[in-house]
């Protein structure tokens, strides 16, 4: 038999490795290459399942398209977005209780998302975010600058920002989008920043938040002749400090041409431990201010907001709505055009509006034509919204003095302050800047001194989220120290009728 086993000392001897490599002078030509590269199956692997993705891509971006790319679609927001939810960038759904910002959706997982992986809608929890995959030019305009962005399905004109609350606006605050400008519905043209809006239809309104100029056919509504010169110190020696008010000492250093008393040439003051409450108050033989409730509501809080209206108010009116309580709101012209759908909820939920002036400038450091215009044109704004005349006013920073009196008087306002406020009348307007816990600090304080000055009026402000949000641990103070919570310029407070609220409509402002 033949063997197969091989001895291996017998196997033949294979060549020594040659000393010289011989190296192929040509490399294999791309071609070559590609098909060396076609020959290996993981490649066509690959190839073949990023074939797949793009289909499913196609597939699912083509049914995002046929969601919202239409204009109809558009129409369905305002039913499909549950708008009373509160907003979080991150998580949201039923179980978080939360929506997504504007144009997001809300993936079954609850996580906000923009993309088609978010935006498709097997995925996409209509209730707590929608996507916007729509172009802008699609978009069409909004014949009302009232109403743009996501809730409307509309945008601005050319240059005007649609904020966050559907208002078309021209202005720093609603063309920073930090604050929520809706850029897909309307892009501000920032050379114009600080030009003259109209959100509010009506007038061709004066640029926001800046005292407007005088008007002579305004200005001829008030006799200047029985108003004091602007710049000059009323003769305090008329006037005495009402009792419980002394002097203030934030103005004993002012220059001062009167002998004695400069201090109280517009001032007093009544102190507490916690904080100065500091009023321009005129009380007494002299005075019409308001800044408490009447006396025999000796337990009463008056409720007053100031500075609105804002996007944050509407939570506050839900608040107040939740503790059946109503408050009076001294607005500000310049807000009141941009958010006039909010103020005519609050109007319509029970509250009293009031004036805080157009631009929120210190009503004593305008000129007295310049007054009589910021005033007006909140007026004309207020009576634009609500079709009623104010005829109430709280001048910003409590900043008042007779001469800025006398023109109230002459064009039917009174003047309103107030005896209690959670934190220093410094953070008037800066609301942003108050540190909430010392506020309710402060305030338990201010209370606790104050109790020898009951029927209070107090200050709260809604023009921030901050002091928003500041109403509630308020409120529990309040009650659980046993207060009785009133409107502050209503039945419980000061009593005030409606005629000494409100009036008909000026005739002939514009
Ligand atoms: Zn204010």
């Amino acid at each position: 038999m033949y063997s197969t086993a091989v001895d291996p000392a017998m196997q033949p001897r294979t060549n020594p490795k040659p000393i010289l490599t011989l190296v192929d002078p040509s490399p294999p030509s791309l071609k070559r290459r590609a098909c060396r590269l076609l020959r290996r199956w993981q490649v066509w692997a690959v190839i073949i399942l990023f074939a797949a993705g793009w289909v499913i891509y196609l597939v699912l971006s083509q049914r995002d398209n046929d969601f919202v790319d239409t204009g109809a679609t558009y129409e369905l927001y305002n039913n499909r977005i549950d708008f009373s939810l509160p907003i979080n960038a991150t998580h949201c759904g039923p179980s978080q209780g939360t929506r997504c910002p504007d144009r997001k959706c809300c993936s079954a997982g609850g996580l906000c998302g923009l993309g088609d992986y978010f935006c498709s809608k097997p995925r996409c929890q209509d209730r707590y975010g929608i996507c916007d995959n729509a172009r802008t030019s699609d978009i069409p305009v909004t014949t009302n600058r009232s109403e743009c962005g996501i809730q409307f399905g509309t945008r601005c004109p050319d240059s005007l920002c649609c904020n966050s609350n559907g208002f078309c606006v021209n202005e720093m605050r609603g063309c920073a989008t930090f604050f929520g400008c809706q850029s897909k519905f309307g892009k501000c043209d920032n050379s114009e920043a600080f030009s003259r809006g109209g959100y509010l239809a009506g007038a061709d309104w004066p640029m926001l938040n800046t005292p407007p100029p005088p008007k002579p056919s305004w200005t001829a509504l008030v006799n200047l002749s029985l108003v004091a010169p602007y710049g000059v110190k009323p003769d305090i020696r008329r006037f005495s400090c009402a009792a419980g008010w002394p002097l203030s000492n934030a103005f004993v250093n002012k220059p001062c041409t009167n002998a004695d008393g400069c201090s109280c040439w517009w001032s007093c003051e009544k102190q507490t431990v916690a904080g100065t409450v500091r009023n321009c108050l005129r009380d007494g033989n002299e005075g019409t201010d308001i800044s408490s409730c009447s006396p025999q509501y000796n337990n009463t809080i008056g409720l007053t907001f100031d500075d609105g209206p804002s996007e944050y108010t509407a939570q506050l009116l839900d608040f107040l709505k939740s503790k059946n309580l109503t408050a009076t709101f001294f607005v500000i012209g310049s807000h009141v055009v941009q958010y006039p759908r909010i103020l005519q909820r609050a109007y319509a939920e029970g509250h009293t509006i009031a004036s805080h002036t157009w631009s929120h400038f210190p009503a004593s450091n305008m000129t007295t034509e310049m007054l009589i215009a910021d005033l007006l044109w909140t007026e004309l704004a207020i009576t634009k919204a609500l079709n009623i005349r104010p005829r109430l006013f709280r001048p910003p920073f409590g900043d008042i003095d007779d001469r800025v009196r006398t023109v109230l008087t002459q064009l039917d306002y009174r003047a309103v302050l107030w005896n209690l406020s959670p934190r220093d009348a410094t953070y008037d307007y800066t609301d942003t800047e108050a540190d909430s816990a010392q506020v309710l600090v402060n305030l338990e304080q201010a209370l606790d001194a104050g109790k020898m000055f009951p029927n209070f009026i107090l200050l709260e402000h809604d023009r921030a989220n901050e002091t928003v949000q500041l109403a509630s641990p308020i409120n529990d103070i309040l009650t659980r120290r046993g207060f009785q919570l009133a409107n502050a310029m209503g039945p419980g407070c000061t009593d005030l009728t409606d005629s000494q609220i409100y009036g008909t409509a000026r005739s002939g402002l514009l």
